[in-house]
């Protein structure tokens, strides 16, 4: 292998010990304390690699070199290093320590780039915090929108205060920091999240695409009163409404959705939340994805049918509000094919898989090429301290990116 694995393997090892909760586990909460400390000892691996660090005014920490033909669209690798609340170890550092790796072996092959290389740890990628994630990238694309500083987090803390505690003065009009044209790449290495290459039994995947994801978060309101007295047909029962929704919802993607289609109630919130009050309100949240735009379409429509149908058979008023809408995105076939190239050479014999999550490559897709790698992870399990990669299949991916920048940067 040309990627040094001992130091990759250290900084992997180090980086995990910031913000860890458990034996295994990891909570580095966007723009927290534990973030910072972050952010403030991969800076330094950056600069061993021979970039030139700065933290922009989205919190995103970004080194850059110099290429010799300072004209060319850069190429662009990177990840993020916050996690969810009870994360773990992998998703995400595996990207943005296997993009600085590749950039310090360039440096230790004596390898000058062609084009510009920069290496990205975007802020806020997981969005746990303030319920909106990939907060850096969309920073840096120009696809923020209004009251995103004003967003608070569980304890009342708006995204603005965090910036400032974190250290950083929020400059919205940064944005866009790139765009159309400026980029002529953008790779992205991530652990899988999920069971196919454990399934195919194979260490490193090239992704297709990303299957893009819709956030809904649902309100219904219907009527407290005494567990005790009210009558069941008199009930105005919002948890009810969430179940029926909850349990059809699940039957509507099951039956009618592709082999790729994903459904998931995830979040619920019910007032007053007490053993013997009818539940007068619940909130929850939707996620639905699909590879295929307009099967999930199809069932968006279905969906909104059945809380409409629910909240009228049980006389409940409804919201819904849109959190998130992406759409799918597919991998640039020249990024794949260069991938596909090296990865024979490396003897790999790497599959082709989507993504059914979203990384910050989604995003970076609406102004550049982009491609990325996936590494193989125990049972699919993420976002959970039992979140597990081999260090070999971790190195064998940054090895595979390795090549591909290469390719990319020389080109
Ligand atoms: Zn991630």
């Amino acid at each position: 292998m040309k990627i040094n694995q001992k130091r990759f393997q250290e900084h992997m090892e180090t980086l995990a010990e910031i913000g860890r909760i458990g034996e295994t586990g990891v909570c580095r909460l966007a723009h927290s304390k534990e973030d910072r400390e972050a952010v403030d000892v991969v800076r330094i691996w950056m600069e061993e690699a021979g970039l030139t660090t700065h933290i922009d005014g989205f919190g995103n920490l970004v080194g850059r070199i110099e290429g010799q033909a300072k004209d060319l669209p850069i190429l662009l690798l990177g990840s993020h290093i916050d996690s969810q609340p009870y994360g773990g170890r992998f998703d995400g550092t595996a990207g943005a320590l296997g993009a600085i790796e590749v950039v310090h072996t360039m440096k230790d092959e004596g390898v000058t780039p062609n084009r510009t290389i920069e290496v990205i740890c975007f802020a806020d990628e997981e969005g746990s915090r303030f319920n909106k994630g990939v907060f850096g990238v969309r920073g840096i694309i120009g696809q923020l929108e209004d009251g995103e500083l004003k967003r608070k987090d569980k304890n009342g803390i708006t995204r603005l205060e965090a910036l400032r505690e974190f250290g950083v003065e929020p400059d919205l009009s940064q944005s866009p920091v790139y765009k159309q044209g400026d980029i002529e790449a953008f790779l992205e290495l991530h652990i899988e999240q999920g069971p196919v290459l454990e399934s195919k039994n194979k260490p490193v995947g090239i992704v297709s695409a990303i299957s893009g994801p819709i956030w809904l978060t649902v309100t219904l309101e219907g009527f407290a009163g005494h567990a005790g007295s009210v009558p069941m047909n008199l009930r105005q029962d919002a948890f009810l409404g969430a179940s029926i929704i909850t349990k059809e919802f699940n039957e509507l993607v099951r039956k009618e959705g592709t082999p790729n289609t994903v459904g998931t109630i995830g979040s619920v919130q019910t007032f007053p939340n007490s053993r013997n009050i009818i539940p007068e309100k619940v909130e929850f949240t939707i996620d639905l994805r699909d590879i295929d735009l307009d099967a999930r379409t199809r069932l968006e429509r279905k969906l909104y049918e059945i809380i409409e149908k629910t909240s009228k058979e049980l006389h409940l008023e409804y919201s819904i509000s849109e959190d998130t809408r992406s759409d799918p995105r597919y991998c640039a076939d020249w990024i794949k094919d260069i991938m596909k190239e090296q990865d024979e050479k490396l003897g790999y014999q790497s599959p082709t898989l989507m993504s059914g999550p979203f990384h910050d490559a989604l995003f970076m897709s609406y102004i550049s090429d982009y491609g990325m790698i996936f590494v193989r992870c125990e049972k699919g399990i993420s976002h959970n301290p039992l979140e597990f990669a081999e260090m070999e299949d971790m190195q064998k991916g940054v090895e595979l990116l390795y090549h591909t920048a290469v390719k990319i940067a020389q080109s």
